[in-house]
């Protein structure tokens, strides 16, 4: 059978950059600034050209918008930005707007209802009260519970909540908790990430560290065990879902497909080239949004293909490989995958294989053994 080679793949999906917040939170290393209005004003407009000036194909299924905060615009902004991205997002799927559960008002959830918004994620980080404000967050527990249950009510059914590993004063038994918070409010989708401290952010400056390894394992470990048994799928490392409410725009990352970034400090990858806009607020309204480029070569594809999909329970398929890189990859590695399967790292089916929990958990192994 000839085999196929895609060059050029479809772009998918769209991630738009919000950088305001009302507050700043003291590990945060995203590009983000203290709201003011003046700024945002300048701000959506710089974003609505910089839109513009891409031929955005109907071919999008997927839009994200992320921050910062984009629930930090006032009630008039905020509607002034969904009718900015309304003329890209008539069609698509799956369209999801970040929150901070104290700043997403009933008046918000009713502008993104209107405007075809149907899953939102809340950066809920722990249900410690305490610690949440030692870490300078400003919600409680209690704004989340009213944040989901007002959007539940409002019709919204898919509702992902952030949660960070290895904060400080969060070990297992407040994990634990966290954990069982979110599992009773029947919340959709779970991402647990590891704290990273990034020199610039408070955390370093106080000189927090990072979990331990072993911490982090653990917490895993429990994590794993706990949403399995509540009907959640462990479908990439990180993430976990319930059936069917895995996070589309996100799969389109891990895919290694096609996408836009726009705004500050966004990242977008198409035309086989990678590149990231500036995290200057006064450059990017000055029109001079790419600060960086990377033309992709098909070596580097192939490794952003190994090292994305690898993370995800769907792993390599075979015949997407073979469309996209002209080569069979079980052929390629029989000998290295087959030492991995019966190590327990991965899982060998006919058509793809993929990483198990443990693999998941050396996954920086198993890359480099694949790409070897
Ligand atoms: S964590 Fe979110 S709310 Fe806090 S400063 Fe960073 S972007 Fe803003």
């Amino acid at each position: 059978m000839p085999i196929k080679r895609k060059i050029n793949r479809p772009v998918t999906a769209i991630y738009i950059h919000i950088p305001f917040c009302q507050h700043l939170c003291d590990y945060c290393d995203f590009p983000k600034l203290q709201y003011f209005r003046l700024f945002a004003e300048k701000y959506l407009s710089a974003l609505s050209r910089e839109m513009e000036s891409y031929n955005v194909p109907n071919t999008i299924e997927t839009i994200y918008v992320g921050g910062g905060t984009p629930t930090a615009l006032d009630d008039d902004l905020f509607l002034e930005l969904l009718e900015i991205i309304k003329p890209y997002s008539s069609i698509v799927k799956e369209y999801t707007f970040e929150a901070n559960p104290e700043s997403l008002s009933k008046e918000k959830l009713q502008m993104m209802k209107d405007y075809g918004v149907n899953r939102i994620s809340l950066g809920v980080q722990t249900t410690n009260d305490e610690i949440l404000k030692k870490i300078n967050r400003k919600h409680t527990y209690d704004d989340v519970k009213t944040a989901i249950s007002t959007a539940r009510k409002m019709g919204f059914d898919n509702i992902n909540t952030d949660l960070i590993i290895g904060l400080p004063g969060v070990g297992k038994e407040q994990f634990q908790k966290d954990l069982d918070n979110l599992v009773d409010l029947g919340v959709d989708h779970i991402s647990c990430y590891s704290l990273t401290v990034h020199p610039n952010t408070m955390f370093f400056i106080k000189g927090i560290s990072e979990p331990k390894e072993e911490l982090s394992r653990d917490l895993y470990d429990y994590a794993e065990k706990f949403l399995k048994e509540n009907g959640f799928v462990h479908y990439e490392i990180s993430n976990w879902a319930k059936p069917g409410r895995e996070s589309l725009h996100n799969l389109t990352y891990w895919k290694d497909e096609h996408y836009y970034g726009f705004g500050m400090g966004a990242a977008g990858y198409i035309q086989e080239t990678r590149y990231t806009n500036t995290r200057s607020i006064s450059k990017y309204n000055a029109g001079k949004c790419i600060d960086e480029e990377e033309h992709v070569t098909r070596e580097d594809d192939k490794l952003y293909y190994l090292m994305l999909n690898l993370r995800t329970n769907r792993g390599i398929e075979f015949n997407d490989y073979i469309y996209r890189f002209g080569i069979n990859f079980l052929e390629a590695h029989k000998d290295t995958i087959s030492r991995l399967v019966s190590q327990g790292l991965l899982v060998l089916e006919e058509d793809r294989v993929y990483p198990t929990y443990d693999g998941m958990m050396v996954l920086d192994q198993i890359i480099m053994e694949l790409s070897e």
